[in-house]
């Protein structure tokens, strides 16, 4: 008999993580913390629970200005060494206790040097942080690969620049690049340098492209600027026509992405809070899993979402019926999509992923 799906067997689980932001999956007790720390005086509230409320419904408001309002805060107490440091190991640690045995976090460096960090610095303490919280989590019997994603600012001008740190650190545990922000206004061919750069190093990344805004910005992430996955790419629907008998025709775009089985890094969560999906039941990923793209289930912004890997999949589990070899089949999806080598994703579906939803299915 194969184990009943709940939100604590799900947690159980292995599960893979490709989108995730370190500034948005702090624990409310820790920006306090941190705040305390630093002098850092502008959070609306110091009570652990009442600020926790604060980040889930400012991000649920529907308001641009609440919902950036909610990232001052987590960027504004981690601008120190030591935060970092504090952050990134706590982040690997949370990760790990929800069952996720792989992760790619990212965060932006050019954030964190308002007190004089330089961004090597930056970004040497967060991989420390990772470092740190993956042996704690090893220790605790839940080890987890931790490997970071520096994200450029897209309507920066720094992407060339975090795209050589990037290369730099490739291999101390930095596996890619991204590029996040406000699409609308911002394409990704601003940052073509950036991109060219990364291609003729062999390196690899994926870009926050067709959130809430719709097919040019995925075209353009992946015929111009070579993009290896896509942030979110939720209006790639947009380009896919369902009939009422229930057969999908698809336009060239979304046939592209699903015969180069380009992987989609969705988050239902924060899409509904973006407006990107108006429900769980109605979100896309649906459709597109039904129509085998390669899709893959993501946090976010945990902090602002209320969310964690465990609690995504619960979700979709209750909208769409899903089993254990569907859970299977988004996280064998995500680690085959991951920016790790080829034999280290290997290693990790084979001995891990495969045995975990065995077990379950037994
Ligand atoms: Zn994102």
């Amino acid at each position: 008999m194969p184990t009943p799906i709940t939100l604590e067997t799900i947690r159980s689980a292995p599960k893979v993580l490709l989108h995730d932001h370190l500034d948005g999956g702090l624990r409310a007790a820790t920006v306090i913390d941190l705040a305390h720390e630093y002098g850092y005086e502008d959070l609306p509230t110091t009570d652990v629970a009442e600020l926790a409320e604060w980040f889930i419904g400012s991000a649920d408001s529907g308001s641009l200005v609440r919902y950036l309002e909610t990232f001052a805060h987590t960027v504004g107490v981690m601008q120190t060494r030591e935060a970092l440091v504090r952050v990134a190991s706590e982040c690997a640690q949370d990760l790990a206790a929800d069952g996720v045995v792989y992760a790619e976090v990212r965060f932006a460096p050019e954030l964190h040097v308002t007190q004089g960090l330089k961004l090597e610095e930056v970004v040497q303490a967060v991989l420390d942080g990772f470092a740190a919280g993956s042996r704690v989590a090893e220790l605790a019997g839940t080890p987890i690969v931790v490997r970071a994603l520096l994200t450029a600012m897209r309507h920066a001008a720094r992407s060339r620049e975090i795209a050589e740190l990037a290369v730099t650190f490739r291999d101390d545990g930095v596996a890619g690049f991204d590029i996040a922000g406000a699409e609308a206004g911002f394409p990704p061919t601003r940052h073509l340098d950036a991109f060219e750069y990364l291609r003729r190093e062999n390196a690899h990344f994926t870009i926050h492209a067709g959130e809430a805004f719709g097919l040019p910005s995925i075209w353009e992430a992946l015929q111009w600027c070579g993009a290896d996955r896509l942030g979110h790419g939720v209006r790639i629907v947009d380009d896919i026509t369902l009939a009422a008998d229930g057969s999908a025709r698809l336009g060239r775009l979304a046939q592209y992405v699903r015969d180069k089985r380009i992987p989609l890094e969705m988050a239902p969560t924060s899409n509904i809070q973006t407006g990107a999906a108006e429900s769980y039941l109605s979100h896309p990923i649906g459709v597109l899993a039904d129509l085998r793209f390669r899709v893959t289930v993501n946090t976010d912004n945990r902090l602002m979402s209320g969310c964690t890997m465990s609690s995504e999949m619960a979700a979709l589990v209750e909208a769409f019926g899903y089993g254990w070899e569907d859970l299977r089949w988004f996280t064998v999806n995500a680690m085959k999509s991951a920016f790790l080598p080829f034999d280290e994703r290997l290693a990790l579906i084979d001995g891990v992923i495969k045995p975990g939803y065995e077990a379950l299915l037994a």
